[in-house]
């Protein structure tokens, strides 16, 4: 037999590495609770159509797609707001609104294996479904920003723009929609020159050009003087100044809320996927140059599915980015101290009541590891520190007889003998 290694771009997580997973998405559960918002669990396999139908063509050329069994044509799925739509468009479509959804999963991308980019990854994701006002966006935003400091991360700061100001711009130059993604695809990627061959192909007006190229370089951290600046600049597209204005709006809510959020505004800023249609944001640190999420509005995309039509803003929190950003500033893992105990019987004669010991004591929600391998206590017990077992009860002859147990402190390396009827009192004492 071969040695069998990951596929490419796949990984395993050991079990250090799959506890500050767990804890970022424990996290972002808990999250999602405080604001409200209900967890659904969609599935991996979808239809290849409603995945391609607005991922963007970045994405859908590295989407697994394959024919299942049955003849289907079908893809794993690369992201979550497809499905959140479709489930609005059909399942959920006469719910009451606002909805706020949240889902946690593995996603899958046949991008190039790299630094904090991987083919199979994992995000949180949050949606509300619903409204198109301002105080939605600022939500997901504030959100956002609550997640990245409950993980005690640090000076991460909030790249924001919105789909609008340049659309905008392109579409009263009569510019089509398949034009208009291939040059926000070339923006994404930062790619201007290429980007304004495409506007000028189109056969756009000599201000549309110079108006672009003002855009591009309109960004910085003083958001009103930048937001300022691009109202300016884009005057004479009506679209364009409304997404200035609605950017505004979103911005001044968020701080008049009291969330500090460390800003650069981009007016020139693109996402990839198409079915943006306002405000659009990522998250980043200055140690990591790839964004930890991303979100933004998309009014159309339930609509399109075949619902009516339902606004909606969101986020795609990257776990694996977030791990990574907390690896780099040494955030601590936050993993709960774990209670752990040892149940070690001293022969074979007492392995049965090692296990009604762990029984009782797991009822206590202590973590327990009875010895299985029949070995010595002393060999056990010089396994203990390994496992991170903070106690072990000994379970022998003298002691049982008198319903009795030795409870040994693996730290402190002392121990007493306590009545069974308080063993599990005493552990949870010295837990506290
Ligand atoms: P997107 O769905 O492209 O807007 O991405 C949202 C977030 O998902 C990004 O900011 C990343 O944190 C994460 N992400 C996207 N693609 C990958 C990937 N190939 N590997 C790891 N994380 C990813």
């Amino acid at each position: 037999m071969p040695a069998f290694r990951t596929v490419r771009g796949m990984r395993d997580f050991l079990p250090r590495d799959a506890e500050r997973m767990r804890h970022v998405e424990q996290v972002s559960r808990e999250l999602a609770q405080l604001y409200g918002y209900e967890e659904v669990i969609t599935p991996v396999v979808e239809s290849y159509d409603l995945l391609a139908a607005k991922a963007g063509e970045e994405i859908r050329k590295r989407m697994f797609a394959f024919e299942d069994l049955g003849g289907r044509k079908v893809a794993l799925r690369p992201e979550f707001t497809a499905s959140m739509a479709r489930l609005m468009a059909t399942k959920m479509r006469n719910e009451p609104k606002p909805i706020r959804l949240f889902s946690v999963g593995s996603l899958y991308r046949y991008d190039e294996p790299q630094y904090g980019r991987f083919r199979e990854f994992w995000q949180a994701d949050y949606e509300l479904l619903g409204s198109t006002r301002p105080e939605a966006d600022a939500e997901i935003l504030m959100l956002t920003n609550d997640l990245l400091k409950k993980l005690g991360l640090r000076n991460y700061s909030f790249k924001i723009g919105h789909m609008e100001i340049l659309r905008g711009i392109l579409s009263q130059e009569g510019v089509g929609e398949e034009q208009q993604n291939r040059i926000m695809q070339l923006l994404d990627k930062k790619r201007w020159d290429e980007a304004l061959t495409v506007v000028r192909s189109a056969g756009v007006s000599q201000n549309c050009v110079a108006t672009l190229k003002k855009i591009f370089g309109t960004k910085g951290k003083e958001a009103f003087r930048v937001l300022k600046d691009a109202e300016e600049s884009v005057m004479e597209y009506e679209k364009s100044v409304a997404a200035v204005k609605n950017l505004r709006e979103i911005l001044e809510l968020t701080i008049k809320s009291g969330v500090e959020l460390d800003v650069m505004i981009e007016a020139g800023f693109a996402r990839g996927l198409e079915y943006y249609t306002g405000m659009v944001f990522e998250p980043y640190i200055s140690e990591i140059e790839m964004a930890l999420s991303g979100g933004g509005r998309y009014d159309k995309l339930v609509e399109l599915f075949g619902g009516e039509s339902i606004p909606a803003v969101g986020v795609a929190q990257g776990v694996d980015r977030i791990v990574l950003a907390m690896k780099k500033q040494r955030c601590p893992p936050k993993i709960a101290k774990e209670k752990k105990v040892l149940v070690i019987p001293v022969n074979e004669e007492y392995v049965a009541k090692a296990m009604e010991l762990s029984s009782l004591l797991r009822s206590a929600e202590l973590i327990v590891e009875v010895e299985v391998m029949a070995r010595t206590v002393s060999k056990a017990l010089s396994d203990a520190d390994r496992r991170a077992a903070a106690y072990a009860v000994i379970i022998g002859p003298a002691e049982l007889t008198e319903e009795k147990v030795v409870l040994r402190d693996m730290i402190k390396r002392e121990q007493k003998i306590v009545e069974i009827k308080d063993l599990c009192k005493e552990i949870l004492r010295r837990f506290m």
